[in-house]
């Protein structure tokens, strides 16, 4: 392997620069020339290249967001686009490609992959909703500014003894929800991956006013319903109020994690060494801290469920 190139796709997560930076120091490592892509796809099509060295990537491992942008393609979507961009790989000489995005992403990597082209992928969103790998790049950040913001929340909430749902992203995967209601102490967390019971939610509240509480804290994942929604059947069940908050793009921002970092240090590193024995059509990730690879199709087909021992703990500790 001469030339390899990386780019991010999709939305950002915190990290990706963490990963960019050690896909282009570990191929420098190993004396192989490397390319960034500019806007995901879209730079590929549009030969937005640049050549990346040691100091292009200083000082970023610490920052949210990609230095290489990012886009949705929807020209990379049609054959027509994909050849343009396969076209303008092999014109450059770039052997290998890193993408680094969410499922989405790691389709368009299958599709160049198959031609011809070994394409890698590395997890980064912050939904952790791909089922191979435990954790994506940028989940652990997300969920830390969920919990800083149900601190916050959670002193305003007990001020004014009143419900507040707080609608949190992860689209149709209900980790972050889960993980920052466990680590928050919320009173309910609403997942996608699960019917949920309002009257066993009501019972919870009431119960906690007689002992005493005065906040609750209901984290509702944004698959699952709307907030507004749940606000009035709450307001229609009880007959009091609740507030909410939506924290939106908030989540996708913010100087990524340790564990963030670390994770995509790691998978950084990995992804360049595969390219470079030979290996392509491959989504990386880590299971028990071990990093793993499989096939790009294999790790797509499986199905993200949640996960059972969370939620019981949940449901435990918030009697
Ligand atoms: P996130 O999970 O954060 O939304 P993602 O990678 O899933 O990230 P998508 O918008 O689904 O985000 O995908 C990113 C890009 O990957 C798309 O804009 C498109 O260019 C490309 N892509 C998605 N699906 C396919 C597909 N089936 N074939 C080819 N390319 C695809």
């Amino acid at each position: 392997m001469k030339k390899l190139a990386v780019l991010t796709s999709g939305g950002d997560s915190p990290g990706m620069n963490a990963c960019i930076r050690a896909v282009v120091r570990s191929s420098i490592y190993y004396g192989i020339e490397v390319i960034g892509v500019k806007r995901g796809y879209e730079g590929l099509i549009h030969k937005d290249f640049e050549v990346m060295d040691a100091s292009s990537v200083g000082d970023i491992v610490h920052k949210g967001g990609t230095i290489l942008k990012t886009a949705r393609s929807k020209a990379f979507m049609t054959e027509e686009g994909r050849n343009q961009a396969i076209k303008h790989l092999k014109e450059e000489g770039i052997e290998g490609l890193i993408v680094i995005g969410g499922d989405g992403s790691f389709k368009g990597a299958a599709k160049l992959s198959e031609a011809g082209i070994a394409t890698i992928g590395i997890p980064g969103t912050i939904d952790n909703d791909l089922a191979y790998t435990d954790y994506t790049i940028g989940f652990d950040t997300a969920v830390n500014t969920v919990l800083d913001s149900i601190s916050k929340i959670r002193d305003t909430s007990t001020s004014h003894e009143k419900a507040t749902i707080i609608e949190v992203m992860g689209r149709h995967c209900g980790d972050i929800a889960m993980y920052a209601g466990v680590a928050g102490g919320a009173e309910a967390i609403i997942i996608p991956e699960k019917p949920f019971s309002l009257p066993s939610i009501i019972e919870k509240m009431e119960h906690g006013r007689k002992r005493g509480k005065q906040h609750h804290i209901i984290i509702l994942a944004e698959g699952s319903s709307k907030a507004e929604d749940l606000r009035q059947q709450l307001v229609d069940a009880t007959g009091e109020d609740a507030r909410i908050s939506v924290l939106g793009f908030i989540q996708r921002g913010g100087d990524p994690s340790a564990f963030d970092r670390v994770l995509a240090s790691r998978l950084g590193l990995k992804a360049v060494e595969l390219l470079k024995e030979g290996e392509g059509k491959l989504a990386l990730g880590v299971r028990q801290n071990q990093l793993v690879f499989e096939d790009i199709h294999e790790a797509l087909s499986k199905e993200k469920s949640y996960d059972p021992e969370l939620d019981r703990l949940a449901e435990i500790l918030s009697i």
